[in-house]
């Protein structure tokens, strides 16, 4: 038995398959990742295959079988395509990465609708180039990590309880979280915050996108993020995406 199902989806990538088809990984807004054939798609005469651009949001309907790893797509309908994150580099490659987080680090079959629409809503954002694409990426990984079960809290130190916010100098161990300046010696540090980054650190965990920064602060807590990330989830090797441009 199979049901016909129809959700809204971000398109992740899409692979060739046979003479004829694709198969697509979408993340739904219904039924979290999944993958899906569409048979045909190659044809010249296929309009459907243009809608299955990645970062595409697209509505989707299909066979969903429980006992098929790949479902088989029915029709598909585009609903919003970015053009502008197409035409830039910048754009692109922060774009990738998100969607290589949720290809790598999102579960088959288990829906996030928050996930979801803070997914579509970074890639509205990225497109629409109010703030550098880097920095809104910076904030969806620090969503994303949260949202996945991996939220970093940052207002005491882990080890004492202590505020953080008055320490001159704050340290991150990778297993137990941020220390104070007392508990650095605790347990080996991984990674020092100075106080401003520190500081930039909390505005980002915020909702507030006017914050003036450095590039290079932006990079530390890429940097930070990711290696926490790799410590965590074993199966993460770090973003392919942000270093293949
Ligand atoms: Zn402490």
């Amino acid at each position: 038995m199979s049901e016909l199902l129809k959700t809204e989806a971000v398109v992740l990538n899409k692979i060739n398959f046979g003479d004829t088809s694709k198969i697509v990984h979408f993340f739904t807004e219904e039924y979290g990742k999944l993958s899906a054939i569409l048979k045909g798609a190659r044809s010249p005469k296929s309009k459907i295959g243009v809608a299955l651009d990645s970062f595409n949001i697209v509505q989707i309907v299909f066979y969903k079988k429980e006992t098929r790893d790949i479902q088989i797509i029915s029709q598909v309908d585009l609903i919003k395509h970015f053009h502008k994150i197409n035409e830039d580099l910048e754009k692109m490659k922060y774009s990738s990465a998100v969607i290589e987080l949720l290809h790598n680090l999102t579960a088959e079959y288990e829906p996030h609708k928050k996930l979801y629409k803070g997914t579509v809503r970074i890639l509205e954002m990225i497109n629409e180039a109010k703030y550098t694409p880097k920095f809104l990426f910076v904030k969806y990984f620090i969503f994303f990590i949260k949202e996945i079960g991996y939220e970093i809290p940052y207002e005491n130190c882990t080890n004492c309880g202590k505020k953080l916010v008055n320490e001159k100098r704050i340290s991150f161990n990778l297993e137990k979280g941020f220390l104070c300046e007392t508990c650095r010696s605790v347990s080996e540090s991984f990674f020092d915050f100075t106080k401003e980054l520190f500081n930039f650190f909390v505005c980002l965990n915020s909702k507030i996108n006017n914050v003036s920064y450095e590039h290079d602060d932006l990079n530390k807590i890429i940097f930070f993020l990711e290696k926490y990330l790799m410590y965590h989830v074993h199966e993460f090797k770090g973003l392919r995406s942000i270093k293949l441009y």
